[in-house]
């Protein structure tokens, strides 16, 4: 055998795996026939995250008056896209470095498997391995609508040679609502349409909420059960037929409908690989699949689509195959985070699933309040921060927040939830004064009867 791994996708999942493997003994080679780093780094959560901030800034100025500050700025759209773009080139290199330093072969190409154990490579090498990881990840999915190919997807979302000054977001999820905060702030004229009649639908319901109400605050037009017909070129614009007859031109049309597992013929030549449900490929706790040889894991298996959790995956899978661990990985309790403006962040379960479980054996903590800063900021922005706690052992559930930073909170309540904190050590906490996040810690009366909204 040439190596004894070869992990076909280099971004978040597929690298950590290269290299734990190589760091536990193993000879490890990787193929990446786009850029190194994946969805996350050129194309995902950190290009989007500097978009944010970019953002973010929009807001500030506004609300700098209140504090004092006066003067006009203005906003350049092709810097901001610039210096992303030249910030993910450098991630490029330091993954690149990463995988060199890790004694990692890297192949800047397709590979495929012919055979299991066997890889045939773009340039025409032929190599051996005695596992194959796939981690190829995913790609934005489009709708199957007349004119859909014309839309946008996320990808196509930092390269744009302008800002937008119409767009038209199709989707209720992630990507859908963290953009239309984005170019709703950057100074676009953004509609946002979802076929359903929550955003967020997966969230806990007081989120869903809080988040649309940000969001239409915010200037964002969100009309749910609202379905798109066609898209139909119009000079240099796109005419959008909706569902019951109205139609409206928009300079950009994006669709954020969800991803796919990025499969294609990767794995065609080594026998059947079994899918779930869903279209991914099915694993066991060794994420191995049904081809023998090959594993996969990140977002081509089922689970969240979070690098985070493909990077847990690829530690448990090296750690397993390599470093004599007979560990499962544990999924409970994933915080996550949702970068509109103010943002979401989230660990444990919804009030909904919370209910489904326990039925009565559960009270809920809520407040919702103005946050200090936007007493002088003249914002209108509300903070909601939610509490879900078991009655019967006093154990806390989850923790749910939309506000200022929120993913920067719960990420460290989440180790609390995860250690099974009960709500008295909570109540027994001393507050940072003065806050937001001490609220966490002060809520006592719990609601009465039923709560979300
Ligand atoms: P999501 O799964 O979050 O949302 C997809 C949305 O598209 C849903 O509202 C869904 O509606 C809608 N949709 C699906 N199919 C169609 C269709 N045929 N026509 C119309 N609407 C449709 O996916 P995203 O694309 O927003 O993001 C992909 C994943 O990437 C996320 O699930 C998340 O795991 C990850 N991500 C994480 C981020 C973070 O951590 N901050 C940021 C961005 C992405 P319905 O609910 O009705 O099915």
């Amino acid at each position: 055998m040439d190596y004894d791994l070869f992990v076909i996708g280099a971004g978040s999942g597929g690298v950590r795996a290269a290299r734990w493997a190589s760091r536990l003994g193993a000879k490890v080679a990787i193929a990446e026939e786009r850029f190194l780093g994946g969805t996350c780094v050129n194309v995902g959560c950190i290009p989007k995250k500097l978009f944010y901030y970019g953002a973010h800034h929009a807001h500030s100025i506004e609300e700098s008056r209140g504090f004092g500050w006066s003067g006009d700025m203005s906003f350049d759209w092709r810097i901001l896209r610039n210096n992303q773009a030249a910030e993910v080139r450098r991630l490029n290199g330091i993954y690149e470095n990463l995988l060199n330093s890790a004694g990692v072969d890297i192949h800047p190409q397709r590979a495929e498997l012919t055979a299991p154990k066997h890889l045939h490579l773009v340039d025409g090498a032929e190599h051996t391995a005695e596992r194959v990881l796939l981690a190829t990840g995913g790609a934005p999915q489009v709708p199957d609508f007349p004119g859909s190919e014309r839309a946008l997807i996320s990808d196509d979302l930092f390269e744009l040679d302008e800002l937008p000054e119409r767009l038209l977001i199709i989707g209720g999820g992630y990507i859908a609502v963290e953009f239309a905060s984005i170019f709703a702030a950057l100074g676009s004229e953004v509609v946002l349409s979802y076929r359903g009649g929550t955003l967020l639908r997966h969230f806990d319901a007081d989120i869903s909420r809080c988040v649309l109400a940000e969001l239409r605050r915010s200037g964002v037009s969100v009309r749910l059960n609202c379905d798109i017909e066609r898209l139909d070129p119009e000079g240099h614009l796109h005419r959008v037929s909706f569902a019951g007859g109205d139609a409206e031109t928009f300079e950009q049309v994006l669709c954020a409908t969800g991803r796919a597992p990025r499969l294609g013929a990767i794995a065609a030549g080594a026998g059947e690989l079994a899918l779930t449900e869903t279209g991914k490929v099915a694993v066991d706790a060794d994420f191995a699949t049904s081809i023998p040889h090959l594993y996969a894991l990140g977002d081509i298996i089922e689970g969240p689509e979070l690098t985070p959790v493909a990077i847990a995956e690829a530690m448990n899978f090296a750690e397993r195959a390599y470093g004599g661990s007979t560990e499962e990985l544990d999924y409970a309790n994933i915080p996550t985070a949702v970068f509109t403006q103010p943002s979401v962040g989230t660990a444990g379960p919804t009030e909904a699933e919370a209910r489904e479980m326990l039925g009565e054996d559960i009270d809920i903590y809520r407040t919702e309040f103005r946050h200090l800063k936007h007493t002088l900021s003249g914002s209108e922005e509300r903070t909601m921060m939610k509490l879900i706690v078991r009655r019967s052992t006093d154990v806390v559930l989850a923790v749910h927040v939309v506000g200022l930073d929120a993913g920067e909170i719960v990420q460290g309540f989440a180790a609390a939830v995860r250690a099974g904190v009960t709500k008295s050590q909570l109540d027994g906490t001393i507050g940072i004064h003065p806050t937001a996040a001490e609220e966490l810690v002060t809520l006592r009366e719990p609601l009465q009867g039923a709560t979300a909204t």
